[in-house]
């Protein structure tokens, strides 16, 4: 291996990875008024994509990301079918579109463009292979570019956001995601889906498909559609070829179904690390595990402490102190804004998991008798759960709904 020259001017902050959270801290950084330099191993933004892309519109509009360019926006939903591994369906339908699928790719391209013209650099194709520590403190990262020339580039802060994969973040000698948490994910584009609602998101649950997660279809208007599903144990493709063969309604949708393309990716459901900070260094997304638990959202929650960590840099350099005492503030900042709502999917991620299959095909019925679909009608907001759940607490159904499940859990956990 070469040791290259380097010709690069040192930037402020280096930031890992140009996925959506490090391209969205990078953007945040350049109208900050700071140097951000992307590292990416990938030759392109946005691929390998491994990700569904639905998220929320109105978390999209409060980051300014509603409407995009066109293209970018696949298709909209406005309901959600819900099946039991007995093929019990309870559909959800909303007074309007809530949700979206996004074109990760473009979308992720999307946010690295306006990440450069706001004046952030990006290096593809290359990789950052170490940190480079003086004492305790992070002072820059050796990468390793496509003709495997090796280089040290320093910066004041080093803003971790490579995903799940968090290689680095034990080199910054930070605790990892917890690995109870982990979820192994296919995820595929397909064609032939039958009988499918446009505007609706199949959703599978329960342990015979899905065991710790569930899967999922989401239809395009092309008619070609994302079918995927996790597992927190077991070959994700076997669960996969199961589902579209033996589920009472999943195998007569996709019955016919060709698979054109197929990816395979981890998500993290356990919530945020306990320490995404150290000197000199940040650590954001999912390589911090902030994570919807419930749904493995990742992107809206990503993005909004991406904002947070920006910010935080921001002020270090300004009073030029990175030590970890001064980037803690960071950690609190990010669980003053998703602590709740972290609290309660988590709960609600556990109590899906300890139900049997029988006791899920009983939930998805009584949620049908007592209307708990006419209750959510009204709801525009999906990602903060802890929230909705508040907002809609009141209604009888949902807390008739809520004495009902304890009452599962407790009988699933006696
Ligand atoms: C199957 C599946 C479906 C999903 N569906 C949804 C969904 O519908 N909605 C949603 O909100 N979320 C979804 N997610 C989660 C979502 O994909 C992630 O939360 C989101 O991509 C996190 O963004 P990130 O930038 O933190 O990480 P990533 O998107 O993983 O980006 C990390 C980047 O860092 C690069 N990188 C890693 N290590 C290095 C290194 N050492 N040097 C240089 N570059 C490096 C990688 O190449 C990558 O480009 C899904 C995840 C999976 C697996």
């Amino acid at each position: 291996m070469n040791q290259r020259q380097s010709t690069t001017n040192n930037p402020d902050v280096i930031v890992v990875g140009g996925g959506p959270v490090g391209s969205y801290s990078a953007l945040n950084l350049a109208k900050l008024g700071l140097r951000a330099m992307v590292f990416e191993e990938h030759s392109q933004i946005g691929f390998p994509n491994h990700c569904a892309g639905h998220i929320s519109i109105r978390s999209l509009k409060n980051l300014g990301y509603y409407p995009l360019p066109e293209g970018i926006v696949e298709n909209t939903f406005n309901a959600a079918n819900f099946y039991s591994p007995q093929g019990t369906k309870f559909s959800i339908r909303l007074n309007q579109p809530v949700t979206c699928t996004l074109n990760r790719a473009l979308f992720d391209q999307q946010i690295a463009a306006q990440a450069m013209s706001a004046g952030a650099s990006f290096s593809l194709n290359t990789s950052v292979q170490s940190l480079i520590k003086e004492g305790r403190t992070i002072k820059g990262v050796g990468i390793r570019h496509s003709d495997e020339q090796e280089e040290t580039i320093y910066a004041k802060i080093v803003l971790d956001a490579e995903g799940v994969s968090s290689r680095l973040l034990r080199q910054g000698g930070l605790r990892t995601m917890r690995s109870e948490g982990l979820v192994y994910a296919v995820e595929a584009e397909i064609e032939n889906a039958q009988d499918i609602e446009p505007h609706a998101v199949e959703v599978y649950l329960g342990r015979a498909y899905a065991p710790g997660f569930y899967g999922w279809l989401i239809p395009k208007p092309d008619g070609t559609a994302k079918l995927g599903l996790a597992a927190s144990h077991g070959n994700p493709n076997e669960y996969l070829k199961r589902l579209m063969t033996k589920h009472p309604i999943a195998s007569k949708q996709l019955g016919k179904a060709k698979i054109k393309q197929i990816n395979y990716h981890a998500i993290t459901l356990g919530g945020p690390i306990e320490r995404a900070y150290a000197d000199g260094f940040l650590a954001v997304g999912d390589c911090a595990s902030q994570v919807k638990p419930s749904t493995g959202g990742g992107v809206i929650f990503g993005m909004a402490c991406a904002k947070i960590a920006a910010d935080t840099a921001s002020e270090a350099l300004r009073v030029g102190d990175v030590s970890s005492n001064s980037l803690q503030v960071y950690q609190k900042r990010f669980l003053d804004q998703l602590r709740f709502d972290f609290t309660v999917m988590l709960r609600l991620r556990r109590f899906l998991n300890a139900l049997s299959d029988e006791k899920t095909d009983e939930m998805l019925r009584f949620c049908g008798r007592m209307g708990v679909d006419r209750a959510l009608s009204g709801v525009d907001e999906i990602d903060f759960q802890g929230k909705l759940m508040l907002q809609v607490l009141g209604k009888p159904s949902v807390l008739a709904t809520m004495a009902y499940f304890a009452l599962l859990y407790l009988s699933a956990n006696p």
